[in-house]
């Protein structure tokens, strides 16, 4: 079985050199153990904070060791009570393609007719980032102008569909016209494609003439203080992430308008997922019903076999993904 490890920390953008791939043999499961085949993995962004060493809400990744993160895989030999030969469970031993785990390791997957990588998308820690972000912390409320950063991303795509389906003018931007096609088809009112935009706060203020309720923050830098320019008072921020500083060699600049928060009274909050999780049956209770109704759409960026795991990574930076980046294993 491979496996990609973390050869050096990257600095900087990272490159295919920080990770190498390795062969190890799995051997027969012990006693309480099963051994999983990974059929999906996901690459996320997050993970690049792990790949430095410092102390943070998840620990960083050690040199010379597989990387973790999500996956879903079949079970292929069970030494484990209540997990079967052929049973779908999802995990956190992601950028490999077998493994053995203790039962408690793994949680059985029920797909409910959905494909099971939607577990890592849609269905999963990135769909559920989106619903945290705009019900709880943005507290969405009627009439609400929604402006989302990143939004043909894994999140940002649920982000713009839920506030449409919950009545929403949403104002998208992303970067290329075939990410602009991407959300006007899936109901966005407004898209900027910040790529081609010189002054984002002018696009922004000629989406939303009033200004906008909600922001919700992928990706820091320019957008935030486009956002904060734009916004109306009393509007309210979920800093859900600021992918554009994630591959910072410096402290990068502070949004140099952040003192517009003060007069016009605005909130800014940040959360991390996995504090919300209790919020998960309500997400996947309207997401099937949405789903169901035809009303959801969803894309996937996939890379086939775990070599090419890094590189599916990569692309998150460069913006080569559109909707949830996965890897197909096996
Ligand atoms: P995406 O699927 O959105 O992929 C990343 C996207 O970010 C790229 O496709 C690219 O889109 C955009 N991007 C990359 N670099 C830059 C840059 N320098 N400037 C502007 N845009 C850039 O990833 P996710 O949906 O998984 O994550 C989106 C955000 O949500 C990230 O900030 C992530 O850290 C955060 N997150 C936070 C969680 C939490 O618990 N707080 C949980 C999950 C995610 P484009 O081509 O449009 O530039």
């Amino acid at each position: 079985s491979r496996e990609i490890r973390l050869k050096s920390r990257p600095v900087g953008l990272p490159t295919a050199d920080n990770f190498e791939l390795a062969s190890v043999t799995v051997p027969a499961p012990g006693p309480g153990e099963v051994q999983v085949k990974n059929l999906w993995m996901t690459v996320d962004p997050y993970m690049r904070g792990r790949m430095m060493d410092r102390e943070s809400y998840v620990p960083p990744f050690q040199i010379g060791e597989a990387l973790q993160g999500g996956a879903v895989g079949e079970v292929v030999a069970s030494n484990a009570e209540g997990l079967k030969v052929g049973d779908l469970v999802s995990t956190m031993f992601g950028w490999r393609e077998a493994f053995n785990a203790p039962a408690g390791a793994v949680q059985k997957l029920d797909t409910h007719g959905l494909p099971p990588q939607a577990f890592l998308g849609v269905a999963g820690m990135p769909g559920l980032t989106a619903y945290v972000g705009l019900i709880k912390i943005a507290a969405l409320k009627p009439g609400d102008v929604v402006f989302v950063s990143a939004a043909a991303g894994a999140v940002g795509s649920v982000v713009c569909q839920i506030a449409k389906l919950k009545g929403h003018t949403v104002i998208g931007s992303a970067g290329g016209a075939d990410k602009v096609a991407f959300l006007k088809q899936i109901g966005v009112d407004h898209v900027i494609d910040y790529k081609a935009e010189k002054d984002l706060t002018a696009a922004l203020q000629r989406a939303a003439p009033q200004g906008i309720d909600v922001y919700f923050e992928n990706v820091g830098g320019e957008h935030l203080e486009a956002a904060l320019n734009v916004a109306k008072p009393f509007a309210r921020f979920a800093l859900c992430g600021m992918i554009s500083q994630y591959n910072a060699t410096e402290a990068p600049k502070g949004p140099s308008n952040i003192i517009l928060a003060v007069g016009k009274s605005l909130k800014l909050e940040g959360f991390i997922v996995s504090n919300h999780f209790d919020m998960a049956p309500a997400y996947l209770k309207e997401l099937s019903g949405w789903i169901q109704s035809g009303k959801f759409h969803w894309k996937e960026t996939v890379e086939n076999g775990v070599e090419n795991a890094p590189k599916a990574f990569l692309k998150l930076f460069s913006g080569e993904n559109m909707g949830k980046m996965l890897v197909k294993l096996g």
